[in-house]
């Protein structure tokens, strides 16, 4: 959205860098939490004011990461994108400092050697192309893009017989990829270099994968779409309204705070407002998220 946005974690020898397209977006709480109401906000006073409002709101941002490992050049997700047709006002034909972000942190897209969408919603997927004299191509021509295998099926089978589902960022942002020959399908096991490896994390989708990094002794986890906002680590069980299976989320947030509370992993969330990232620390019978310093 803008360079004052950026965000900067060293972990060991990685660099990890926070591209922000979408700043404090606000909606209700219905987005995290399926059925509940504003008032649970007020037993997690802890959100206020960077994730919640008094009166129950959430705020999200829309983000990518780009990780710099040596001479790799590493994008986690490639947010909305720009002159998108998408089904909400705010998404279609965005223009945001995106690229102009990524070079101001030294990376041009040729120099993006790969990409790994955590899945295929249209927020994980929309730079992955960009529109050049009225047809998509790749953004990033020189990178390898990885899906999963899992989740790219998935897709495919859904667009055939799903009409509840838009597919057009599948058109303007997977198909030209493919087309290319840029994909690699991979699965959860795939490590992309030996500081940067994926955690299966399904239920918000199929094939969700979350990415691990680990550079001398330090760690960090980027959670992809398991929660959107650090309420659900006080409520991982409470179904999440985005989730495609809603058991499978419910025991995948579960699993992954059990993993990663109490523990010294950073954890970067993929829509979590600013300041992003923290550590996942108990709070009474459940969780909460405390900032990084
Ligand atoms: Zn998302």
């Amino acid at each position: 959205m803008a360079i004052e946005h950026l965000r900067t974690w060293k972990i060991g020898q990685v660099e990890i860098t926070r591209l922000v397209e979408l700043w404090n977006w606000e909606d209700d709480i219905w987005m995290c939490l399926q059925d509940a109401k504003p008032d649970i906000v007020h037993t997690q006073p802890w959100l206020l004011p960077h994730h919640a409002t008094p009166d129950g709101r959430m705020f999200i941002n829309f983000q990518a990461f780009v990780l710099k490992i040596g001479d790799r050049r590493i994008m986690i997700d490639t947010c909305v994108g720009a002159d998108r047709e998408r089904d909400f006002d705010i998404f279609t034909h965005m223009r945001t400092s995106f690229l102009n972000d990524l070079a101001h942190v030294g990376i041009q897209t040729s120099d993006i050697d790969t990409v790994l969408c955590t899945h295929l919603h249209f927020d994980h997927v929309g730079w992955n192309t960009q529109l050049v004299n009225g047809e998509w191509v790749p953004t990033f021509p020189n990178a390898r893009y990885l899906f999963d295998r899992k989740e790219y099926d998935h897709w495919m089978v859904l667009r055939e017989t799903d009409t509840s589902h838009s597919y057009t960022h599948l058109i303007d942002a997977v198909d030209p990829i493919i087309k290319a020959g840029l994909v690699d399908f991979i699965d959860a096991s795939h490590k992309i270099c030996p500081e940067v490896e994926l955690l299966a994390t399904p239920g918000h989708t199929p094939g969700h994968v979350s990415v691990l990094i680990h550079s001398e002794g330090q760690s960090a986890v980027i959670t992809g779409d398991l929660m959107h906002n650090p309420i659900q680590l006080a409520f991982p069980t409470h179904p999440a309204t985005f989730d495609m299976d809603k058991v499978a989320g419910a025991k995948t947030r579960l699993d992954f705070v059990k993993r990663f509370a109490e523990t010294p992993v950073l954890v970067i969330g993929s829509h979590f407002a600013d300041p992003s990232a923290g550590y996942i620390v108990p709070n009474g019978d459940s969780w909460k998220l405390e900032h990084a310093k």
